[in-house]
């Protein structure tokens, strides 16, 4: 009989002893300092979005900012297609919505959350509401020392996430940390006037990042996605997308990011003819009910004063300048951001180093019989269900290494 710890009973945790506990010789226990399972209760705005419907293992990693190449090999293991499958096994099934995520069909990340703790039980895991405080190697195991009491293992996991004490237990058996950096975040402007635009929203439109006079090279096509303008800034699925590739750059008030949205997906060239068209059908139409038919009327009357240009225009009066100037706007809709919404993050990027551990096992390549999974490891995605996918991942790899 052998005992494993598992610490941290997010999505990976348990998952990881799912797969774990398929050995009737290992006795597994959780250990949470909170309620088992229920980081996932706010997933995709609570309908838990577990997965992207991308079966090319390779081509799923390319989702992922920090983590790609190691995710090919646990990918090759588990991917899309085995989290659907098991899923299914626990009563779960899915669909898959037009932008590929993939939910449960009945939109509830409660449901998830159930048809994971039945997984437990039947599996006669032992959960431990215990903080753990500290760990130490002995020669064939570990001490955990929590909040409540001492334990002795032969085997350990660490899946305490991206904002729990798992790094710190893990520097303190010689990992090495990633520097730590929120992803997925609101982000704040130096432009202040969009306080009045907030709530306003774009939908699929697509940006470019500058940095410090430089285009930054993000993969393409992969900025795309919804939008959205806050009490102080910008949001939505696009500045997700743009806070986790510049998770690492240092911009501020000073250097800003500069972010280039083209609100229309036309280049100024195709715009220049649509347009021109639509002025000749309505020349007797107010400037601002023309252009309100391509962008919400709030935001079109901020870019007609930001131009100096009357809204009460006549269409067929517009002079050639002023039409360049909305079209331009239009398709180089540049703004400045400032920083991260601190606190509002929905991951964090780095972690444990990921050149010490095992992508086939999850072992730690340091300590024996040391493990991890999900996002404590230096592993973040995109928004889109890639996260969690990280989990089922990792955690099922862990499970079956423990489960031998
Ligand atoms: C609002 C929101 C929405 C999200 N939506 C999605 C989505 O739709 N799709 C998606 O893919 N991802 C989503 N994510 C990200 C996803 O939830 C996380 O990546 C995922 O939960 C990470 O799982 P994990 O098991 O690694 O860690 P966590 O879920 O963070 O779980 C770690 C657990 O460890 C426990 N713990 C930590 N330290 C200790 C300790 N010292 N002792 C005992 N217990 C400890 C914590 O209490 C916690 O229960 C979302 C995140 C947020 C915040």
């Amino acid at each position: 009989m052998s005992n494993t710890a598992i610490i941290g009973g997010g999505p990976a945790g348990v998952m990881c002893a799912i797969f774990a506990s398929q050995n009737p010789h290992n006795k597994i226990f959780i250990f949470d300092k909170n309620i088992i399972l229920n980081t996932i209760l706010p997933t995709g705005g609570g309908r838990c979005n577990l997965a992207y419907s991308e079966f090319n293992f390779k081509e799923l990693a390319k989702f992922y900012p920090r983590g790609e190449k190691f995710l090919y090999s646990v990918f090759s293991k588990f991917s899309t297609k085995d989290t659907i499958d098991f899923f299914k096994s626990t009563g779960i099934k899915t669909y898959t919505q037009d932008d590929l995520r993939i939910f449960p069909v009945t939109d509830s990340s409660k449901d998830v959350k159930n048809a994971l703790l039945k997984q437990i039980d039947k599996k006669n895991i032992k959960k431990m509401f215990e903080n753990v405080l500290s760990v130490k190697k002995l020669p064939d195991g570990f001490e955990l020392t929590t909040d409540k009491a001492k334990h002795v293992v032969q085997k350990l996991v660490i899946a305490t996430g991206g904002k729990g004490g798992g790094h710190n237990l893990a520097k303190s058996l010689g990992h090495n940390i990633t520097e730590l950096r929120p992803s997925l975040s609101s982000l704040i402007t130096k432009e202040k006037d969009f306080a009045q635009l907030s709530g306003i929203s774009l939908k699929d439109i697509s940006a470019q990042v500058f940095f410090n006079n430089q285009k930054l090279k993000i993969p393409k096509n992969a900025l795309r996605g919804d939008f959205l303008f806050t009490h102080n800034g910008i949001s939505g699925p696009l500045i997700y997308k743009i806070s986790a590739y510049c998770a690492y750059l240092d911009f501020n008030n000073e250097k800003p990011l500069k972010i280039v949205l083209n609100l229309i997906n036309h280049t100024a060239e195709e715009f220049d003819e649509i347009f021109l068209t639509q002025l000749k059908n309505n020349t007797q139409k107010d400037i601002l009910n023309v252009t309100d038919k391509f962008i919400p009327k709030k935001l079109a009357a901020m870019i007609l004063e930001q131009d100096n240009i009357s809204s009460a225009t006549k269409a067929g009066q517009l002079s050639k300048k002023d039409r360049e100037k909305i079209i331009r706007k239009l398709t180089s809709f540049t703004l400045n951001a400032a920083q991260i919404a601190h606190g509002e993050e929905i991951v964090t990027a780095g972690g444990v180093d990921l050149k010490e551990i095992d992508a086939r096992t999850m072992e730690s390549k340091i300590v024996p019989d040391l493990y991890f999974c999900g996002e404590v490891l230096d592993i973040d995605g995109l928004t889109g269900g890639f996260n969690l996918q990280n989990c089922w991942s990792t955690g099922y790899i862990a499970g079956k290494t423990i489960c031998g």
